[in-house]
């Protein structure tokens, strides 16, 4: 007993039944009493040392153990002063019996466990926190959305579920890498957390996903008003790395008053909410009803035939044919995708396509494209009739830009089927080519160094303007349907058309209209000086073997002009042409 009383690290203590000190060992000594010899702590009580509270507490303890006579074992407890910081203590007290068995006060042991409380704390942190953004994680959000399904079980009310993705979050990272998207994921954590009331739980699932439980919603417009507040306060112009990036989310919103429905099925009502959101148009809400999860079943479905569709041979390639509006010729064609669907038929590209770029199966689509239509075009023509001015246009996804093998890949289908760089044209849309993310530039610079050509398709659809033209890449710019079709309506909108085929031609770019549908906008385009044309009135998409047979009547396509053309703008334009050969050709 006297070594161990000796001992330095050990706090033992002995105290009379009104737990005044008996005797305390050195390692008490100079844990608690401050370098205090034992005559100064012996007769002292713990309120000599201890806060009051913590003195209170411990007085308690002990008058049990000695009126019970039982033992407190390991109570763990937080130790308190006035003049120092806390610490965490597993402390044991015992009855102190004499030799009659009698009860004449308290011994015990206490130890400080300060180090392993905290790194307990620590993992239990980080097994409930997001170790980026500093909120909830899974389990945690799991966990109180249990608790507040439990909730509704005790007092009616509702429990209301947001359920956010952020929108080309991953282009983001891929172009300004990791770091950026970091900052971006906790300053929307930090958005969220603003928006959020009292009692309402902010986790992040992963990825750009982020929950917001609404505890207690008002009703389904109090949770409208939330989720248009979420949508707003995510847009807000957001910098990272002195530059304003265009963030936006997507949100999926389900409000339930059934204690019953599981955390999970909850979760997965928003998330299904939150896709139909993505397919309407992203940076938006969507409310949960029961037609959005039929329609979630039916695209789930979709998204794997689709993955069978591309590995099997059930996508094919159609070509809408191009022509000259001055002369009427076929100068070439556009490879349109279709899917030979089983059941369903032949499948348009507006109900795939958006998927595909969402599942991420969009480069083998417009690979297979790609490699299709090169080998079509090399398959079309003979010895005699070589098809040299004629261009093929494949239309690549903006998801695809972001890739800086794709050149490579372009190159590599070409040199595969023997085709000029030159008779090859990809078309890409405005919204892709202008998004600020940086990395796309550098695709289509590579993609133009090839010398293939380059189009901006959709032209009029999305917010590029005439002074954008010149910082890009294209030499075709293709007037979008919607456009094509105002153009016999109100005379300021010729007016616009007017205005920006001058200017296409000014930079030197070819300017193509599409979807003609009418011998009016054929007309008034080939007026306007429209280079060329395609359409359903011109020619649908086609089977490559229609487009060898309108190849050899194309001319007579010719005999639809009322314009007849003086040489001198044909001249014009002629040399125009010269002059973007050169262009596109330019390393
Ligand atoms: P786009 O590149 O603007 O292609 C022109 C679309 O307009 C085609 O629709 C074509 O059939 C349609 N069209 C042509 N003439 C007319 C007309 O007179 N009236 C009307 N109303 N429509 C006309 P399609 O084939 O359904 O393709 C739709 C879009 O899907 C394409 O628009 C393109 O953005 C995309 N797409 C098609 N194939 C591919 C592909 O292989 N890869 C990628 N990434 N996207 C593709
Ligand atoms: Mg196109
Ligand atoms: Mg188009």
């Amino acid at each position: 007993m006297r070594n161990l009383l000796a001992e330095p690290n050990e706090r033992f203590f002995f105290k009379d039944r009104e737990s005044r000190f008996l005797l305390v060992s050195a390692g008490f000594l100079a844990a608690l009493a401050q370098g205090r010899p034992l005559e100064k702590v012996i007769g002292k009580t713990d309120f000599d040392i201890f806060s009051t509270p913590h003195a209170l507490a411990a007085l308690e303890d002990e008058q049990r153990v000695i009126a019970t006579g039982r033992a407190m074992v390991a109570k763990v407890e937080r130790e308190t002063f006035h003049d120092r910081a806390d610490v965490w203590v597993s402390t044991t007290k015992l009855p102190l019996l004499d030799e009659h068995k009698k009860i004449i006060g308290t011994w015990g042991v206490s130890r400080d466990i300060t180090a392993q409380i905290e790194a307990e704390q620590a993992l239990v942190h980080q097994a409930l926190h997001d170790s980026v953004t500093g909120l909830a994680n899974r389990v945690a959000l799991m966990d109180r959305l249990a608790q507040a399904l439990l909730d509704l079980e005790r007092r009616s009310g509702r429990v209301g579920l947001l359920f956010i993705d952020l929108d080309g979050f991953k282009d983001i990272n891929d172009s300004l890498g990791h770091d950026a998207g970091d900052r971006v994921l906790v300053e929307v954590g930090r958005r969220l957390t603003d928006v959020a009331r009292r009692g309402d739980t902010v986790a992040r699932l992963g990825g750009d996903e982020f929950v917001l439980i609404c505890a207690h919603p008002s009703d389904d417009d109090g949770l409208r008003l939330i989720a248009d507040r979420v949508a707003r306060a995510i847009r807000a112009p957001l910098m990272t790395d002195g530059r304003d990036l265009a963030v936006t989310g997507s949100l999926g919103v389900v409000v339930t008053d059934d204690p019953h429905v599981g955390p999970g099925e909850l979760l997965r009502r928003a998330d299904i909410a939150m896709y139909a959101a993505k397919r309407a148009g992203r940076n938006r809400f969507q409310v949960f009803d029961a037609e959005i999860d039929l329609g979630a079943e039916s695209t789930a479905g979709l998204a794997a035939e689709l993955v069978r569709a591309i590995e099997g041979s059930e996508l094919f390639v159609l070509y809408q044919p191009l022509f000259r509006l001055d002369d009427g010729s076929l100068s070439g064609a556009e490879a349109l995708v279709r899917w030979r669907h089983p059941q369903r038929g032949v499948v348009l590209p507006a109900e795939f396509i958006p998927l595909a770029e969402e599942r991420g199966l969009i480069e083998r689509i417009d690979l297979f494209v790609l490699d299709e239509a090169c080998r079509q075009l090399a398959a079309w023509g003979s010895e005699d009739d070589p098809w040299d001015d004629f261009m093929i246009s494949v239309n690549i996804s903006g998801r695809n830009l972001i890739d800086p093998g794709l050149a490579d890949r372009v190159s590599a289908v070409l040199e595969r089927h023997g085709i000029m760089p030159s008779r090859l044209c990809l078309e890409i849309t405005e919204t892709a080519l202008i998004a600020e993310l940086g990395d796309a530039n550098q695709v289509v610079e590579s993609l133009a160094a090839l010398g293939v050509h380059l189009a901006l398709d959709d032209f009029g659809t999305g917010y590029s303007t005439l002074a954008h033209l010149q910082q890009l890449r294209t030499d075709i710019l293709k007037v979008d349907r919607s456009f094509v079709a105002e153009i016999g309506g109100r005379s300021r909108d010729r007016e616009i058309i007017a205005a920006v085929i001058a200017m296409a031609h000014a930079l030197g770019m070819t300017v193509v209209g599409e979807g003609i549908e009418t011998d009016g906008q054929l007309d008034k385009l080939a007026a306007l000086d429209c280079d060329e044309g395609q359409g359903d009135m011109l020619a649908p998409p086609a089977t490559p073997a229609d487009v060898a047979a309108l190849r050899s009547t194309a001319r007579a396509t010719h005999a639809r002009l009322t314009h007849a053309r003086s040489t001198t703008t044909a001249r014009a334009r002629a040399g125009r042409r010269g002059a973007r050969a050169g262009r596109a050709l330019r390393p």
